[in-house]
C-alpha cells in the first residue's frame, strides 16, 4: 500500500516553513486543489529573446518552480498525476498558453500544450513523465516531498527524474513565448503519467489513443541523456551523452509443470526442482557479445577521453578487442559495458508453494531480459527455449515487446545539441549514449519521431546517484546551466 502525502493542504504550512529556514524563500501557494495556483517570483517580463543578465532571473525562476513542483506528491501508484498536470497548466496559463487535460482514468493525467510556429517545419516535442518512483522518507536527510532548497540544492523525490527535466522544457516554453520568438516549428510540451510502471496510461495511452497530437513531429526531446560533470571539478563536463537508442524490455514468465504433492513423499516431476534446472541453465548461459553501430560509435568516442593506455585501445576497436580473451573479461566485468555488448538476462522473481509440507503443480519465475537495437525478440525467445531444453517448461512474453530503434546523429537537432555543448564547453566529448534501461521514447521513435535523450543539467557520478535513490537533489547551478541548455538547443532548432 502506498502511503499517499499529496494534497494542497501540506502546501500552506510547507509553504511557511521553507520561507523561514530555506536558503532562498519558497514563494507562497495557495487556492484550492482543484486548482493550485502559482505565484511566480519577479517575472522576467522580456520582448526579445533573453540576453546574459536575464538568465539570472530565469535560473530563480525555474528554482522556484522546480520547488513547487517536487511538492506535489506524484509517487506511481497510485501516481495523481492530475495534480501535477493541474498545476503545470496553471502555470501555462497564466504566459497565455492553453493546455490540454487528458483524464484517461481516475487521477491519472496527461497534459497537452503547443506553441504554434508558422508550420514551415515540422513539430518538436518536448516530452517528461510527472510520476516519480518511491521515497521511503526514513532513508532521506529531508523530506522527500517538501521542495527543499537548500545547501545550493533543490532537493525532492523527482529532482532529476524527471521533474527537473520536466522544469527545463517548461521554461523553454515559456522563454519562447514571453521572448515573441518566432518559429518555424510548433513545439509541443507533453507531460504524461505513468512512466515510473512502464506502459499504463501515459505515453502508451498518447501513442494509442491520441497519436493525432503528436503525429507529424520531427523531433522529442525526453530524459535519457547525460551532462558528465567532473567530481569536485567546479563545472568541468567531461561528456555529453545523447541518447539516441535504448535496449528494449523483454520481460519473460517462466512455468514448470509437474506433479503435485506432499513433501514428505517427493514426486520425481516436482515443478519447483524443474524450474530450478530450467533456470539453472539460464543463468549460466553467456548470451553471446554482439556489437551494435551505436555501441561501437560510443566506445571509440570514450576511448578518446580513456585514461588507461591499454583499454583506450579496446575501446577504440571494440571488434578487435572482443577477439582478446583478457579484454572480454575486462570489458564485461564492467556492468554497463558489458549491458551494451549483449542481450542480459536477469532472474529476478521466483514462486513456488506457499506452504513448506506442499509440492505445488506449477512453479514460476520472472525474467528480466534486455535486448539490443536490433535484435529480434522472438528469435530471442527461441533460443533461450533450445537452452532450456525441457517441454514442461514454458516461456511467455509478460507484455508487449518491439525490437529497439535508433534516431540518427544526420539531423537538425541532433547538430544543435553538438552544437550548444560544444560552445559551452568546447573540452567536453560529445557522444551517443545506448541506455541499458528505458524511456517512453520507444513509443514515438516507432513514430517515426527522431527522439534524443538529453540530460541537461551537469552531473557528478555521486549526484546522479540520487535517481531512484535517497536523497535525489540537482543543485541550483545546474538547474540554471540546464534551461539555458535546453532554451538554446530548442530556440537554435525551432527559430525562424
Ligand atoms: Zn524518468
Amino acid at each position: 500500500m502506498i502511503e499517499v502525502r499529496g494534497g494542497w493542504w501540506r502546501f500552506v504550512p510547507l509553504a511557511l516553513l521553507l520561507g523561514a529556514c530555506a536558503r532562498h524563500p519558497a514563494p507562497p501557494l495557495a487556492g484550492p486543489a482543484s486548482a493550485p495556483v502559482l505565484e511566480t517570483p519577479a517575472r522576467v517580463s522580456l520582448i526579445a529573446a533573453p540576453v546574459e543578465g536575464d538568465w539570472k532571473g530565469l535560473g530563480d525562476e525555474a528554482t522556484a518552480l522546480l520547488s513547487q513542483y517536487l511538492r506535489i506528491n506524484t509517487t506511481n501508484p497510485p501516481g495523481n498525476e492530475i495534480a501535477a498536470a493541474r498545476w503545470l497548466a496553471e502555470v501555462l496559463r497564466r504566459e497565455g498558453i492553453e493546455a490540454r487535460i487528458f483524464e484517461p482514468a481516475p487521477g491519472k493525467a496527461n497534459l497537452y500544450a503547443r506553441l504554434a510556429g508558422d508550420g514551415s517545419a515540422r513539430p518538436i516535442v518536448l516530452l517528461n513523465h510527472m510520476d516519480v518512483v518511491l521515497a521511503s522518507p526514513e532513508f532521506w536527510t529531508v523530506d522527500p516531498f517538501a521542495g527543499l532548497i537548500k545547501d545550493g540544492y533543490v532537493w525532492g523525490r523527482g529532482a532529476l527524474d524527471m521533474k527537473g527535466e520536466g522544469i527545463a522544457q517548461l521554461m523553454t516554453m515559456l522563454i519562447l513565448k514571453r521572448a515573441r520568438v518566432p518559429l518555424k516549428r510548433d513545439i509541443i510540451f507533453l507531460a504524461t503519467a505513468d512512466e515510473e510502471i512502464g506502459a499504463g496510461v501515459g505515453a502508451a495511452w498518447i501513442a494509442e489513443r491520441q497519436p493525432d497530437l503528436v503525429r507529424g513531429a520531427e523531433f522529442l526531446l525526453n530524459e535519457g541523456g547525460l551532462t558528465r560533470a567532473k567530481a569536485g571539478g567546479q563545472g568541468v563536463v567531461e561528456f555529453y551523452g545523447i541518447g539516441t537508442t535504448e535496449k528494449s524490455p523483454f520481460w519473460l514468465d517462466m512455468t514448470a509443470r509437474g506433479t503435485a504433492g506432499h513433501g514428505s513423499r517427493p514426486t520425481p516431476d516436482n515443478p519447483v526442482h524443474r524450474l530450478i534446472r530450467a533456470l539453472n541453465r539460464i543463468a549460466e548461459w553467456k548470451t553471446p557479445l554482439i556489437v551494435t553501430p551505436a555501441a561501437e560509435r560510443s566506445f571509440r568516442d570514450l576511448s578518446t577521453i580513456e585514461r588507461d593506455t591499454t583499454v583506450r585501445r579496446w575501446l577504440s576497436d571494440i571488434r578487435a578487442a572482443l577477439r582478446d580473451s583478457a579484454a572480454v573479461r575486462a570489458l564485461t566485468s564492467d556492468l554497463t559495458y558489458n549491458a551494451l555488448l549483449r542481450n542480459t538476462i536477469s532472474i529476478t522473481g521466483l514462486r513456488g508453494s506457499n506452504k513448506t509440507n506442499v509440492i505445488p503443480p506449477v512453479a514460476t519465475a520472472a525474467i528480466d531480459v534486455r535486448l539490443l537495437p536490433g535484435q529480434d525478440p522472438t528469435a530471442f525467445l527461441a533460443e533461450l527455449v533450445r537452452v532450456v531444453n525441457d517441454t514442461a517448461v514454458t516461456l511467455n512474453p509478460q507484455g508487449p515487446n518491439w525490437p529497439a530503434t535508433e534516431s540518427s546523429t544526420e539531423t537538425e537537432m541532433f547538430r544543435a545539441i553538438t552544437d550548444v555543448a560544444r560552445q559551452r564547453h568546447p573540452e567536453a566529448l560529445v557522444t551517443t549514449m545506448m541506455l541499458a534501461g528505458f524511456t517512453d521514447s520507444h513509443y514515438f521513435r516507432r513514430m517515426g519521431i527522431a527522439s534524443y535523450g538529453l540530460g541537461p543539467f551537469p552531473l557528478t557520478q555521486s549526484d546522479s546517484r540520487g535517481v531512484h535513490g535517497n536523497d535525489e537533489r540537482v543543485s541550483v547551478d545546474a538547474l540554471r546551466t540546464g534551461v539555458r541548455f535546453y532554451y538554446e538547443v530548442v530556440a537554435r532548432v525551432a527559430a525562424k
